[in-house]
This record gives C-alpha cells, structure tokens and sequence, in this order.
C-alpha cells in the first residue's frame, strides 16, 4: 500500500461517508471538549500541529510517574527497562514506515532536524557545482537547509516548478535530473495546496539519473500508509506532533548503506564508541546520529500515537479524511467569492483557500470567534506564495477527528465573515 495510491484511490472515488465512528473517536481527544469564546472547538490546523488522544498523554505522564530515568547509562531497573522501551518504539517506528531494520531509523527533534542532519551529514560530500533538486512547494525546512548547503559548498540548487492545479510539473523535473545531480529533496504532500506527489515515480527517475531521494513526509504519514520499501526512497522524515504524538520528537529513516557511510551531524555523549583527546570513534548508526540525552519522554509518546493510528487503521483514516476533504471542497466552492488554491487530483485533506476582498489575517480572526481554529499566512511557504502570486491564504487542515458537522461550521462562520465585509 503506497501512499500516494491510496490517497488517490480512496479520494478519488469516496464520498463523505465515515469510515469509523468518529463521534466515538473524539471521545479519546480531551481537548475536543473545550470552548472557545462560549463556542464548541472545531480544531481545523492539524496540517500545523494535530491534537492528541489520551494514550498519548497518558503514557508520557505515567513514564513521568512510574518509571522515568535516562537511558543508555544506568545499570539499575528504570534505566534498563526505560531503555528497553526507547528502543521497542524505533522498532514501532521502523514497522510503520515498513522499513527493513529499526537500524534505520533515527530519532532527531523534528522533521526540520532530520533535513538539516541529511543536508549536513550527507550534504557536506557534496562537491561545487552538484546539483540539488527541490520544488516550488517546500516547507522552509526543506529549503533552507539546502541553501545554507550551498552557501557552505557551492551546489547549485534546482526548484521544480508547479502547474496552475497546484500539482508537480513531472516533465520539467525529468528534464531537470542531469548527471550532477546528487540528490532530490521533495515533499511528499504539500501542507499548503494538499497536492500528492507521485513519489515512486519521483524516486524512480531520480535513481535512474544516479541520484539519491530524500522525502519530507510531514503530510503524509498522517493521512496514508507509506512503505518506504515500497517506494524506495532513499531518507525519509517526519515529525511527530503532526501524528498526533509530542511535539520535540522527528524521525529520519535512512537505508543502512547510506547511513552506515555518513558522519555524524552533532556531537557528544551517547554517539561515540571510544574519546580520547588523540582520536574519537563513532558509534554505528542510528545511534552515531543521536548525541546527548535524547527527547526519552517524547519518543515513549511517539511510540503511543503510532500504537494509536495503527489501530485505527491507515485505510480508515485515509478514507475519512477523502470524504471530509470532498465534503468541504463542495461546501467551500458553494460561498461566492471563496477561492480554493490546489485543485489538484491526488490531494490530501488540506484545503488552502481566499475570499475575494478580504485577507486571510481577518477571515481567521473573524472565525475564531465562532470557535473555528484555521492558520492564515504563508504556511513556512513563502517561495510557493511567491509563484503563487498570494501574500497568504487562510488554510483548513483536518485530521482523524474533525466531522462533516464541523465543515458546515466552517462554511456558516466564513459566510458571516462576508457579511460583515460585505
Ligand atoms: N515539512 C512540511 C511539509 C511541513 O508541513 C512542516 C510543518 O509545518 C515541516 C516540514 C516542519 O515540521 P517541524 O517544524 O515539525 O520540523
């Protein structure tokens, strides 16, 4: 099951019928039950950080309570059986990505973290003149690290183009890839337009021309299977506050081989074999790529959220999310004026959009006091503003928990905005 093909399977023909009990489902999310300014909570920027359910919470405050010490050093009961749960979560981890070993699987603080390590540890073989390739629809954190790489090195950085849907110009990239091209860096769903991108293709073209694939997934592992096998990618990262886990929690998976022959990013305890002051060995991988304490308490959490969306099932959550994305795409296009960016065919439950006349910035105020929480702005997108010709948008992102009902809370709070500007 590749993501990117069940996303489109399932948006493609589904209609707002529920593939769970999301009613049930809330129950397990505390906050859903609060009000804003006397309204219910209708939580519509998951896309920027999703809530959590009570496993999560609880599993980290009971490790608070019951078991908590550092891991890797004690000889005594907590340290141990801590450390032997710290290390059954990388085996979640590496299960959930279907990645061959949990050797491939590092923990850093986010997915920014796990870019910037690839962009170093990697990056700095690179030599002048090799060529990165991104895309138009990067996240910040997959387009600095890479000019900060160029300013180090000299590579020349290549950007995508997208095309008027909000979709991946596939052509242009194929004529893009060259024999300097060390790696491709693409997001594998925008957090801005929801475009899916083909990723296995993407991938495919780039080995073919000699060149590595790292893939930001931090759209993506929320809203589909992704098998990094399958799609053969080279690195892959995520983060984990967007998967209903902790924040201060990221994951990089990468191949054995490639990690195996990359130096470390950060130095420090736990990351070496031997120090001296004449020479210094590094452990192997993963460890090799987690120096000092590492986020214990978070990667317990991470280990719990992924227990949770596992058992709700990723073809659930991914027909869900298709019926409420095609739910609100309807409901959204039926308000005069409203117009929605990325209307491309494989998307995810992501719906950026504007009011004609009026900017983001008042459109979210407005709503938040009818209890709606969207983010407005330029999404840590502000290339893809730029190509987009937009100075923000006002960006709806759902998750497992938001319901049909709260799409029309949505469309009633943005027509009463046009009132009001009317
Ligand atoms: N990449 C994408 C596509 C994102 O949507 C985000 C978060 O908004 C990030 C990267 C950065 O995530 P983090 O801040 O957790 O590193």
């Amino acid at each position: 099951a590749l993501a990117t093909d069940t996303l489109t399977e399932i948006g493609a023909g589904s209609n707002s019928t529920l593939a769970f009990d999301v009613e049930r489902l809330r129950e397990d999310f505390p906050i859903l039950k609060q009000q804003v300014y006397g309204k219910p909570l209708v939580y519509l920027d998951s896309g920027s950080s999703s809530q959590k359910p009570r496993a999560v919470i609880d599993a980290m405050s009971e490790l608070l309570e019951t078991g908590y010490a550092n891991v890797h050093r004690g000889a005594y009961y907590f340290s141990q059986t801590l450390t032997d749960r710290y290390e059954g979560v990388r085996k979640t981890v590496a299960r959930f990505l279907n990645a061959a070993s949990d050797q491939e699987i590092v923990f850093t603080r986010n997915v920014t973290e796990a870019i910037n390590l690839v962009a170093h540890s990697f990056g700095n073989s690179l030599a002048a003149g090799d060529e990165v390739i991104i895309t138009e629809m990067e996240h910040h954190a997959n387009i600095v690290p890479w000019q900060l790489l160029r300013d180090r090195i000299g590579i020349t950085l290549k950007v995508v183009p997208i095309a008027e849907d909000g979709s991946l110009r596939l052509d242009a990239y194929a004529d893009m890839l060259t024999p300097r091209t060390r790696l491709v860096a693409i997001t594998h769903v925008s957090n801005v337009l929801g475009s899916v991108n083909p990723m296995k293709e993407i991938i495919r073209l780039a080995h073919k021309a000699g060149a590595l694939v790292l893939v930001d997934g931090a759209q993506a592992v929320v809203h589909g299977k992704v098998d990094v096998q399958d799609l053969d990618a080279d690195f892959y990262a995520f983060t984990g506050h967007k998967l209903y886990g902790p924040t201060a929690i990221g994951v990089l998976y990468g191949k054995a081989s490639l990690l195996t022959e990359m130096p470390p990013f950060l130095g420090g305890g736990d990351m070496i074999r031997s120090v001296s002051f004449s020479e210094t060995t590094y452990a192997d991988p993963p460890h090799r790529f987690e120096a000092g304490t590492p986020p214990i308490v978070e990667v317990i959490g991470l280990g719990a959220a992924i227990d949770y969306v596992t058992a709700i099932g990723h073809d659930a959550i991914a027909a869900h999310e298709a019926g409420l994305l095609a739910y609100a795409t309807e409901r959204l296009q039926q308000i005069d004026g409203l117009t929605i960016y990325g209307t491309a065919k494989e998307k995810a439950a992501i719906i950026s959009f504007g009011l004609e006349g009026i900017h983001p910035h008042d459109i979210g105020t407005i709503i938040d006091r009818e209890g709606v929480a969207i983010r407005v702005g330029h999404h840590c997108a502000q290339p893809l503003m730029e190509c987009l010709g937009l100075p923000a948008t006002a960006r709806a992102s759902f998750g497992l928990y938001n319901t049909p009902a709260e799409v029309d809370v949505l469309a009633r709070a943005l027509e009463k905005v046009k009132e009001l500007f009317g």
